[in-house]
């Protein structure tokens, strides 16, 4: 005999992950739509079935494992991955989420598009977006050097996966990672102890020798990594394959793989290499500044990460709640979990908000100084405030769905795991914080064009108009003391998403998002909306409606 069950939320998927979002999907027309909804709807289908979640299940239950050497003793330096993983990386590859920025012409929405379906896909699964964020965003460095980007471009720019460890040359689409981190400093890369000696001359495209080691070398199958190692005239970005123009392997050592709090599906490596074979891109000297632009891209991608897992969360707690009941009615009809909801949902449309209008920054930046002004500062500030509003948004919705969420058949556990990552990688929390303030202090140009973002939202709301003359005289007066850095960015963030919600959001939304974050009419903790807040109305949002 069985006991019957009841009461029990049917599970979320199959859903389509884009037609269910209608804040994802205002924010692509408005930040540039080039007549991709067609590809979002259908991406969004694909990577909401089952299938899919399954995949990505499976892709983190299975971690890669590292093969050091073959049974013959020899160096193999291989790592192997479940199926699973590189059925999500041919989802990826295919629909062009490492290079579809580069595809088309800089205004033309390649970019917003493509953040779109990494929004997408990160909800099924994140983890295997490192290798394709990396490689998104190495061209943007990689063309400092244009020899080297005239041969490596068309590799990158394929949407065939290949994973195969062979001559790149020989191969389909190729990958790209980064390796900056050392073990006595990361984000302190003026520490590294990696050399660089050349061949012959030396200087921008010529061939190195390296030696040292990196501490944590994220995809480690890729076809080359940009690595930043020592020379003469101080720190110095190179082009490292794995597998070298006559076939032979470079000596890049993988030690081990970290056993990791969350990212199972992505292997992240420690490596050592002796004479490996790099050749140098950019300016002698220069390596930060130029791996910066990558950076920069994997800051970007962070961020849509983090609003992304929130989505997934707040999208599953509001499924549940609508389907289960307790005390004698929904749990989307009592009073309480409206709120909690609410708040949740008011969170994570703002984070999406702040990323789509990023992005949008980024499509347009390379023929718009003004927007390239704006995303030098916007991207630390939204980095630094969308991955860490993400973990107690996840946290919270966790604690929606109840004890169902803290098993490992639920994908709670698994966005749980992940939420922290974004906000320690590509700068952590006061690092990217000082980031800010040195887009202040060397392009004051950055300053003046987020004040004219954020005040084309002045005489929408007192509450927001106070927040804006606040920041006008903190933006405009001296250079803000170090300590005082996250206050400021906090002040900075806020009044941004309240100015994006006011003018492109919701009303109810809005007006909650005012009063709460920037009128202080707001608890410690998610479900402090005060009563007269609209939380009956919106915090049905939350629901994905199939
Ligand atoms: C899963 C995973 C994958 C990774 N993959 C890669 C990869 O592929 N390639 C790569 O190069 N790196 C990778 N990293 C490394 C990552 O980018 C670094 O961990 C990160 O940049 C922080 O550096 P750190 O760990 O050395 O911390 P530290 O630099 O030691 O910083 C520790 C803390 O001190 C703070 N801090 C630092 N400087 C200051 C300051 N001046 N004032 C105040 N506070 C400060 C930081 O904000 C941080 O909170 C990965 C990390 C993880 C966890």
């Amino acid at each position: 005999m069985s006991i019957a069950t009841t009461n029990q939320t049917p599970p979320l998927e199959p859903y389509n992950l884009f037609t269910t979002d209608p804040v994802l999907d205002d924010a692509v027309t408005r930040e540039g739509d080039k007549g991709d909804r067609d590809h979002l709807s259908a991406f969004g289908e694909r990577v909401g079935s089952e299938e899919v979640f399954t995949w990505g299940h499976e892709a983190n239950r299975h971690s890669p494992v590292l093969e050091t050497h073959d049974r013959f003793g020899n160096r193999l330096d291989a790592i192997s991955y479940h199926p699973s993983y590189h059925s999500l990386m041919e989802i990826s590859v295919s629909n062009g989420l490492h290079c579809l920025r580069y595809e088309r012409s800089p205004g033309d929405g390649g970019y917003v598009t493509r953040n779109a379906l990494m929004y997408l896909m990160a909800q099924v699964e994140v983890g295997h977006g490192c290798p394709i964020s990396m490689t998104s965003s190495v061209l943007a460095a990689l063309r400092t050097q244009p020899d080297l980007a005239a041969v490596w471009e068309p590799r990158i720019i394929s949407r065939k996966y290949d994973p195969r460890p062979i001559n790149t040359a020989d191969k389909a689409g190729s990958l790209l990672g980064m390796g900056l981190t050392e073990k006595q400093g990361g984000s302190d890369v003026r520490a590294n102890t990696s050399v660089a000696r050349p061949v012959a001359a030396g200087g921008p495209g010529a061939e190195y020798r390296l030696t040292g080691h990196k501490w944590f070398a994220s995809a480690p199958m890729s076809d080359a990594f940009l690595m930043l190692a020592q020379t003469p005239l101080g720190v110095s970005c190179f082009l490292v394959p794995r597998i070298l123009p006559d076939d032979s392997s470079n000596p890049l050592m993988f030690h081990r793989l970290k056993d990791k709090l969350g990212n199972h599906s992505n292997a992240s490596a420690e490596l050592e290499f002796e004479n490996a074979v790099g050749w140098m891109v950019g300016e002698e000297g220069r390596g930060v500044r130029t791996i910066i632009e990558m950076v920069n891209g994997t800051r970007v991608d962070c961020t849509i990460w983090a609003a992304s897992l929130m989505r997934q969360a707040v999208a599953q707690a509001g499924w549940h709640v609508a389907h289960r009941e307790a005390f004698g009615a929904k749990l989307i009809d009592k009073p309480l979990m409206q709120n909690v909801l609410a708040d949740l949902e008011i969170e994570t449309e703002a984070a999406t908000l702040l990323m789509m209008r990023l992005s949008g920054a980024y499509d347009r930046a390379p023929n718009d100084p003004a927007e390239a002004a704006f995303a030098r500062i916007a991207t630390p500030v939204a980095k630094y405030w969308v991955t860490k509003r993400s973990t107690p948004v996840v946290r919270e919705a966790l604690e929606c769905v109840g004890g169902d969420a803290y098993v490992e058949a639920s994908i709670m556990p698994r966005l749980y795991r992940e939420v922290p990552l974004n906000s320690i990688w590509e700068g952590a929390g006061n690092v990217i914080a000082l980031d800010v303030l040195r887009a202040m202090r060397k392009s004051p140009a950055s300053t003046a064009a987020f004040l004219d973002e954020v005040e084309l939202a002045t005489g929408a709301d007192p509450a927001l108009d106070r927040e804006l003359s606040l920041l006008r005289r903190q933006l405009g007066g001296m250079e803000p003391d170090e300590v005082e850095a996250r206050r400021l960015l906090e002040r900075m963030v806020t009044t941004w998403a309240a100015s994006l919600l006011v003018m492109h959001g919701d009303t109810a939304v809005a007006d909650a998002y005012v009063n709460s974050r920037l009128g202080g009419d707001w608890g410690a903790q998610f479900g402090t909306l005060p009563a007269h807040a609209a939380v009956r109305a919106f915090a049905r949002r939350a629901i994905p409606h199939r």
